[in-house]
């Protein structure tokens, strides 16, 4: 048997660091999804995660340092034997082992190994987390840096729930390693096989030895994380955003649950929604609605200028294009509409009741309604159409 730190070609004083980073780069070269059909790259991929699994374990390291080869055999580990059992094994402890880094390996793997990731392990659940937005926010769409408390990977096992990697597994006595449960039986019909997930490992094939201490053997553990969540223009309150895998992390390297963002609309200072298009209610002194002027209104995107047509009536509304709320996925907009209301005065000085009182029987001051009134109306359906 080859010297350990000669295979993962380290020094003796390497740090779990540089044990890490020089098995990783060994385990990708050796892969034999990269060397298929080769006997040698296999065997020296099995040497190489045999070696890691030693020096990325304290106690273990600590006793080989000592001992040698020797200092293995005790505990668990058959005498001279691998502690893995096929190759299959040692596919696991390289998933266990990076544990979300991972996805350096996923792009590596073929489909059959990424499926044998889905399968070990539990999935983790969805995390929901509400966001709160402002007209503007959503009108534009906003990054948002969301507060999520969710379980992580465990950082002292990596995710794997075993004290010191892969070796803290052992196969399933229940199934000997197949994760699941054959049972034949017998009848007149001829011979029925009835298969059942192994429920001691859960169909894993394998069972924690040395449970993580820092973990309790779940593999993950809760933590406060920050997840930056682009949100597009138009999202509606109540809408859903789905982010894949941003969710719990699974448990013992089980694949992770999403994360749920539940869009909230906060309401706004001037206006109010009504679909894509927003209502902002325009206040109008009397002389301005009568001799007509320019105001400014704010909008989603700062302050515009409006024209009032003299002789404006209370009720009116302005319709300004393509100033509401952008529809999701789509180029269309809605509209701005702004509300006339004329404001009566409320209290008069001397003066001012004596200009009006000359005005209170001139003709032009005298309400049109027949006209009037039929205009206003089918403008507010308008408005609504
Ligand atoms: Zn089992
Ligand atoms: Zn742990």
């Amino acid at each position: 048997m080859r010297d350990y730190y000669e295979v993962l070609g380290v020094d003796r004083s390497a740090s779990l660091e540089e044990i890490k980073r020089a098995y990783r780069k060994l385990a990708l070269q050796y892969h034999p999804d990269r060397n298929p059909n080769n006997k040698e790259a296999e065997a020296r991929f099995k040497e190489i995660a045999e070696a890691y699994a030693v020096l990325s374990d304290p106690e273990k390291r600590r006793r080989y340092d000592r001992y040698g080869h020797a200092g293995l055999r005790e505990g668990g580990t058959a005498s001279g034997a691998s502690p893995f059992e096929d190759l299959n094994d040692i596919f696991s402890a390289f998933h266990d082992i990076f544990g979300a880094s991972g996805a350096v390996f996923e792009e590596v793997f073929t489909g059959q190994r990424r499926a044998r990731r889905r399968e070990s392990g539990r999935a983790g659940g969805d995390v929901h987390v509400k966001v709160a937005l402002t007209l503007e926010e959503i009108a534009e769409g906003t990054e948002k840096e969301i507060p999520v408390r969710k379980y992580v990977a465990c950082q002292a096992c990596g995710g794997s729930g075993a004290e010191g990697g892969v070796a803290g597994y052992t196969t399933c006595p229940t199934c000997h390693g197949t994760g699941e449960l054959r049972q034949v039986s017998r009848s007149i019909f001829g011979q029925f096989i009835n298969i059942q997930t192994c429920p001691h490992c859960r169909g894993e094939g394998r069972v924690l030895r040395n449970r993580c201490a820092a973990c309790g053997g779940s593999g993950r553990q809760m933590a406060e994380v920050t997840v930056r969540v682009t949100i597009p223009p138009g999202a509606v309150a109540g809408h859903y955003l789905t982010l894949q895998g941003a969710g719990h992390a699974g448990i013992n390297g089980g694949p992770a649950g999403d994360l749920i963002v539940e869009i909230e609309e906060l309401p706004h200072e001037h206006f109010v929604r009504e679909g894509l298009d927003i209502y902002y209610d325009l206040f109008l002194s009397f002389p301005d609605a009568a001799l007509g002027t320019e105001v400014e209104v704010p909008t989603l995107r700062g302050r515009a200028r409006l024209q009032i047509e003299p002789g404006i009536q209370s009720g009116k509304i302005l319709r300004m294009r393509g100033r509401g709320l952008p529809e999701l996925n789509s180029s269309r907009r809605g509209d701005q509409l702004v509300r006339v209301h004329v404001w009566t005065p409320t209290e008069l000085t001397e003066n001012e009741r004596r200009i009006l009182e000359q005005l209170r029987h001139s003709p032009s001051f005298q309400p049109r309604l027949e006209g009037e009134r039929k205009s206003f109306f089918s403008r507010v359906k308008d408005a609504f159409r």
